[in-house]
């Protein structure tokens, strides 16, 4: 038994618990040697025996806390705190902890492991709730990660239909977030994130290569007061009450302990029983690719929704586009070795051209698959002196990005709730109340927590609901589909994403900021968006305007192999003249295409205001322009017809003479000559 002034702690572990301690200086304890301020408690059965049952002393807080005058935020609070698991919740909660003077020791499996990003340093969406909570909880590490990060929250982001990239509904995440003055979301490479957090930690903190695989609580072990002539002493040997053991063996002892170790904790495992975690029904591929879409400027990432699979595509910056593929069938699927991108190619077919052109520019290499699980959020996070945080408790589905937020929010939270129990345990002269701080924890977090866990179930629900015509799903009425006619539930649904998006929007971002404390609400000056924000929000023409790139035609069909791209330029003085002859007298470009149904004079592409216009010059045969809904229609003689990128138009009605419009940031080569007369040949 040890008693009376001892050295402080080392973070050393004790290979056998119980024999090798923390220690923390002792003051004597103001009362007589008569009044034993004894409290007993039942002993838990999971507890870890040591001798016989003993009283635990509420004073011993006096012993524990510094005298009331000197409290400061940043001084050293005698509580050591546990956390297994050093992932982005793990971290963030070290970090928030540490700041408010903790001894924390956060035991980590791997830290090169990062769940989602796998080893492609895959990026991750910060948003502005989990940025201004990492704000409050350490301002230099808040800017950190933010100069690292790729603002995406500046520029349009939401849902469109995904075979016709269509926009279904548009989010603005960057009011709420100014409004409230919080940082514009940002998206990071998971490893930067995690090098700018350890490094914030500190490496004396981090134990790497550290799995925890038991632990012991023992919360309600009971303090020996040892009074002699008249002075009371604790019995130093029973304060820490949580035993961590790794897999070598080692030992940790602490006062709590965090379990941060994802969805498949051991701690929670061990808290609770063992759970299957909740598969979402949906297997998930990720990408990364060296790839800038012409939209770059006005468009930071888009989710393109299909029936019962759906793609989400992101700018992660540095000319490099993350896109995940969430397809629906059941857990436990594999590819042929270098298969994913065939497959994924197959699956995504006919999806617009958002879609096929990032899957295109990946390398098979940089392809990952993985089953999407989620856990449901239960009310008790934890018992005693054990609690969790992030995905350990309420892991959920990728499609609000919104896991990782939580995770930073619960970390800011319980570092809060901590400090609060050990300012009262001064005030009061009472033992650190840890157990009611962790359930303060959990209570302060749990509603929002679970709605917003339901809300990214809704979302793959949205999607395996999602038609976006008649027919589709409907099995022998699926040659409905040809007709193109928008599903009625597409419609509706629209309507009430519409409705809904931009409170739940302002709730998700800005819900818990007024929790927030140590941060002033205001916005950074480099957090600012294009003046055009707001009109491309209403405005398809305005963000079509917008598309930083060159037109082409890009010939298709079977006859296309011997054609070549043809440059559209934004020039009102340089019509496109087709014709089946060279049209040198016109002014513009003469094209000439030598194909059964092209007349001699067929028709004309103008340029005009930001828009380019296609007529008719009375062919024979006429000219068609097929949209990207795949509605074709025949365009009336001599009246310009606007048309768009991924409109197809085709000269004749025989199929021989067919072209995809399409805007690239740097032009097929076969486009680049400068020439007054392009030929076709068909
Ligand atoms: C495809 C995909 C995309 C996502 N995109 C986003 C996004 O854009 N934005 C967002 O906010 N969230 C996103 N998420 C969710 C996010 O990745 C998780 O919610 C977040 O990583 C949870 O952090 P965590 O610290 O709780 O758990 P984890 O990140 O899983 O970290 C747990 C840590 O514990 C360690 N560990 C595990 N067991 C032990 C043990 N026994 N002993 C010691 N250490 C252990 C692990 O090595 C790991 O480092 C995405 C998830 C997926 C799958």
């Amino acid at each position: 038994m040890a008693s009376l002034t001892l050295s402080c702690s080392s973070i050393t572990p004790s290979s056998m618990a119980g024999s090798s301690r923390t220690h923390f200086p002792v003051l004597p304890l103001e009362f007589s040697c008569c009044e034993h301020h004894f409290q007993s408690r039942k002993r838990s059965g999971r507890g870890r025996h040591k001798s016989g049952s003993q009283p635990v002393v509420k004073a011993v807080a006096a012993a524990e806390a510094p005298p009331a005058s000197q409290p400061s935020e940043q001084s050293e609070k005698k509580l050591r705190v546990l956390v297994a698991g050093g992932g982005i919740g793990g971290l963030v909660f070290a970090l928030a902890a540490k700041k408010k003077g903790f001894e924390v020791i956060v035991f980590e499996r791997d830290l090169s492991a990062i769940r989602g990003e796998g080893q492609y340093r895959g990026p991750i969406q910060i948003q502005s709730n989990a940025l201004a909570a990492l704000e409050a909880i350490d301002l230099d590490v808040a800017d950190e990660v933010m100069r690292a990060g790729c603002v995406t929250g500046d520029r349009i982001n939401g849902l469109v239909d995904g075979i016709s990239g269509t926009w279904y509904v548009k989010f603005d995440t960057f009011t709420p977030a100014v409004e409230r003055g919080l940082p514009v979301t940002r998206v990071i490479s998971r490893m930067t994130l995690q090098r700018i957090l350890a490094s914030a930690v500190g490496e004396e903190i981090i134990q790497n290569g550290s799995n925890v695989v038991d632990f012991e609580d023992d919360g309600e072990k009971v303090m020996n007061i040892i009074c002699r002539y008249g002075v009371c002493f604790i019995d130093l040997e029973n304060l820490l009450q949580v035993t961590v053991t790794l897999d070598n063996g080692q030992q940790y002892e602490g006062d709590l302990l965090v379990g941060a170790d994802g969805i498949r904790s051991k701690v929670r495992t061990k808290l609770f029983g063992p759970k299957d975690v909740t598969y979402s029904g949906y297997t998930c591929y990720t990408g990364i690719a060296d790839f800038v879409p012409v939209d770059i400027e006005s468009v930071g990432y888009r989710v393109f929704l299909g029936h019962k699979q759906y793609f989400v595509s992101s700018d992660v910056g540095a000319g490099k586009m993350q896109w995940y593929a969430f397809y629906n069938e059941p857990a436990g699927g594999t590819d042929k070795p270098g298969g994913k991108k065939e497959r994924l190619l197959q699956l995504f077919e006919g999806w617009c051209d958002n879609v096929i052109d990032v899957l295109r520019a990946t390398d098979e290499e940089a392809i990952l698959r993985r089953d999407i699980f989620d856990r449901t959020p239960t009310l008790n996070w934890g018992k005693g002196r054990v609690t969790l945080l992030g995905d350990s408790i309420h892991a959920m589905q990728p499609n609000l990005g919104q896991g990782g937020c939580m995770a930073i929010e619960d970390g800011y939270q319980l570092a809060v709730d901590l400090v609060n129990a050990y300012d009262q345990s001064i005030e009061s002269g009472k033992p650190v109340d840890v157990f009611s701080s962790l359930k303060s924890y959990e209570k302060a977090r749990r509603l929002r927590v679970a709605i917003i866990h339901g809300m990214a179930r809704m979302a793959a629900i949205m999607a395996t609901t999602y038609r976006p015509y008649l027919g589709v799903g409907l099995g022998p009425l699926s040659f409905l589909t040809k007709f193109r006619i928008p599903h009625p539930g597409r419609v509706g649904g629209r309507f009430f994403v519409s409705l809904a998006m931009p409170s739940m929007l302002s709730w998700i971002l800005g819900g818990n900021s007024s929790k927030l404390e140590g941060r002033s609400a205001s916005c950074r000056l480099s957090d600012r968006a294009s003046d055009q924000l707001s009109r491309w929000f209403d405005d398809d023409d305005a963000l079509e305007r917008a598309l930083d790139g060159e037109w082409f035609l890009l010939p298709y069909g079977h006859e296309a192999a011997s054609s070549e791209p043809i440059h559209m330029p934004r020039d009102k003085e340089q019509p496109l003249i087709f014709g089946s002859t060279s049209q040198e007298d016109s002014p513009g470009v003469s094209v000439v295409i030598r194909s059964p149904q092209v007349s001699t004079q067929h028709a004309q592409i103008s340029y005009k205001n930001g828009y380019f216009y296609l007529s008719d010059l009375r062919s024979k045969h006429g000219t068609f322009v097929t949209d990207n809904e795949g509605r074709r229609h025949r365009i009336p003689p001599n009246f310009p017809t606007r048309f768009h990128p991924s409109d197809s138009i085709e000269f004749g009605s025989d199929k021989k003479t067919m072209f995809r419009v399409k805007v690239l940031r740097s032009s097929p080569k076969a486009a680049e000559k400068d020439e007054k007369e392009v030929f076709q040949a068909v």
